[in-house]
């Protein structure tokens, strides 16, 4: 089961920590009243504070605060009830003060973990260090004008977590789950919306090496990777990379680097600067941050159930097994939907045709929960039908494909189209008789011992009754005319 990368010395491990970049939800920038929305047109949501006019002094919002708390307590996490913002000092074009405000030694969220669940079936605690505050820069664009660079300063402010965790984690495949599982916590939260296309949540991939039971060797640094499957590409793409490193009798040294995912590499960005070249001091403009234990206790309390007690809480009160409410809960819109559907009917059965069934009319619709073809109302009506016989298994399923191309009501489609099962055994008796007159031949093996026709049998008579026949009777009938 353990992940390793062949080298021509043998299996080596994969050691990998993340630290990820988490825009919070929130309606304006950490240190501003500038709006924060996606999309907008270059430079309108810049405020002076974001712009670094001289005289400006931030602001914290508190909403902000708020989320990185929530999330804090969603990770399992220490709140640290003082923490303190830095300035990180670089130059770059995008970002106008000079410096980066952020949390250096004194991060607002200490320790905490995550739990991850492995397609074995297995789960494993990965440690979270810290989560801190920060603002995130401009953006550059080189793509505008043939000779000049433009500053997009619309991103320039806007709050970021930066989530870091400890080198925990062994595999690519644990890195994916780690990333899902953070993902879903915060949307359940509200605390980041978890788009990695939109750029909302971004992953720093630190990758080593080792032989089993060695001490850890040195890392390097994927920057920037902004897709879950990219992270897991870059992962293989950089440890393969460091393998042959040293099995060439080489030292891997300590380094940013880039993945290429045309080209499936990863390639050299620069040397890793050390933390002290970044000049980091106390922002004199801001006094340290100090939380209110009640307040933070109320934002406790305020938490909504969250993914690992909600798909305990489906295994325990809906009887489903952990693959499925490991599925269902992976989306909360996708557990309420689940509920509604499950309430008071068969649980079990409510989560094949949600996970199976609805899942794939999404696929083939392209469509989701949201804006899902069948309501639960709808589907659970559809469960209603079978439970009370009007229809069976068979023909729910076309009544279910009828139900997304149309929007009507189960009830609707199965009065019009005259689905009802038929449990008249005087209709049953004459389409069996009907089936074995018309298959002597059959009928003959059959009674000579090929017992496994009982079953082509039954085929033929459902498909005589166009699928509506009470598939009970239909085998009850046939039992009683075969003899
Ligand atoms: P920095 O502040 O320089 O980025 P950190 O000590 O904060 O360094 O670590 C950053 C990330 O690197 C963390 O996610 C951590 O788990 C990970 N990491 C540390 N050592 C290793 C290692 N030997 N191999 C892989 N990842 C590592
Ligand atoms: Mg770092």
């Amino acid at each position: 089961m353990t992940y390793t990368i062949e080298g021509t010395t043998g299996a080596w491990e994969v050691v990998i920590g993340l630290e990820v970049h988490a825009q919070v939800i929130s309606n304006a920038k950490l240190f501003s009243g500038a709006a924060t929305a996606f999309g907008a047109p270059p430079n309108t949501q810049v405020s002076f504070v974001d712009a670094a006019f001289p005289g400006m002094l931030p602001v914290i919002n508190r909403e902000c605060v708020a989320q990185a708390v929530r999330t804090g307590l969603g990770l399992n996490a220490h709140i640290n009830l003082v923490s303190r913002f830095d300035r990180k000092n670089y130059f770059y074009a995008d970002l106008p003060a000079g410096y980066q405000i952020s949390q250096y030694q004194h991060p607002i969220v200490g320790a905490g973990s995550i739990e991850i669940e492995l397609a074995d079936g297995s789960t494993k605690d990965i440690g979270v260090t810290r989560l801190h505050l920060e603002q995130d820069a401009g953006k550059s664009l080189h793509d505008q004008h043939p000779t000049k660079s433009y500053i997009d300063l619309n991103r320039a402010g806007v709050a970021l977590m930066e989530i870091v965790s400890e080198p925990d984690l062994r595999s690519p495949e644990e890195a994916g789950a780690y990333l899902r599982k953070l993902r879903t916590i915060m949307r359940y939260l509200g605390t980041c919306d978890g788009n990695m296309e939109e750029g909302s949540m971004r992953a720093d991939v630190n990758v080593s090496v080792r032989k089993h039971g060695e001490a850890f060797r040195t890392r390097c640094e994927v920057k920037n990777v902004n897709s879950i499957r990219f992270v897991m590409q870059a992962i293989e793409a950089e440890a393969k990379r460091q393998v042959a490193v040293w099995e060439d009798g080489g030292t891997v040294e300590q380094e940013t680097r880039l993945y290429d995912s045309a080209r499936g590499v990863t390639r050299s960005m620069r040397s890793k600067e050390d933390a002290h070249d970044y000049r980091y001091f106390p922002d004199p403009d801001l006094l340290p941050l100090v939380l209110d234990e009640a307040w933070v206790a109320e934002l406790g309390r305020s938490l909504p159930e969250l993914p690992d007690a909600k798909r305990a809480r489906f295994m325990r009160e809906y009887g489903l097994p952990a693959y499925d409410a490991g599925v269902l809960v992976a989306e909360q819109t996708t557990a309420d939907f689940y509920e509604t559907v499950a309430k008071g009917r068969d649980a079990k059965l409510a989560a094949n045709w949600v996970i199976g069934d609805l899942f794939a009319a999404f696929n083939r619709t392209g469509r989701g929960i949201e804006d899902s073809p069948v309501s639960a109302a709808a589907l659970g009506g559809l469960l209603d039908l079978m439970a009370d016989g009007t229809i069976n298994g068979r023909i729910a399923k076309d009544v279910f494909e009828a139900m997304v191309e149309t929007g009507a009501d189960a009830a609707t489609i199965v009065a019009q189209r005259g689905l009802r099962q038929v449990t008249d055994t005087g209709a049953i008796d004459a389409a069996v008789a009907q089936v074995l007159a018309a298959n002597a031949d059959k009928l003959a093996e059959y009674k000579a011992g090929k017992e496994k026709l009982f079953g082509f049998f039954v085929g033929q008579v459902m498909k005589a009754m166009a699928g509506k026949g009470n598939p009970a009777l239909v085998n009850e009938a046939l039992k009683k005319q075969l003899g």
